[in-house]
């Protein structure tokens, strides 16, 4: 079960799943997400080069099935940093 390590707000859907705040208004285009597992950092300022992610794209916009370009985590397991 993955786990909201930024206690941003998330929800559960109707399975009961975390569900996580990616589309959240309160969350900034410019709001850089790290990688629990290898600490990469997304700055949506320069995108994702190895995922052919153009620069200013946000987090939220990855598609789900964006993976870390380092280590291969899943979008949920990045949390938005502050
Ligand atoms: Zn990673």
């Amino acid at each position: 079960m993955a786990v909201c390590l930024a206690h941003c707000g998330c929800q559960r859907d109707e399975k009961g799943n975390l569900v996580f705040m990616h589309s959240s208004p309160d969350v900034p285009d410019s709001a850089v997400y790290f990688c629990t597992k290898c600490d990469y950092k997304y700055n949506p300022q320069f995108g994702d080069p190895v995922g052919q992610i153009q620069s200013r794209t946000p987090f939220k916009k990855l598609s789900s099935d964006w993976k870390c370009p380092i280590c291969g985590a899943s979008k949920s397991d990045f949390t938005i940093s502050r």
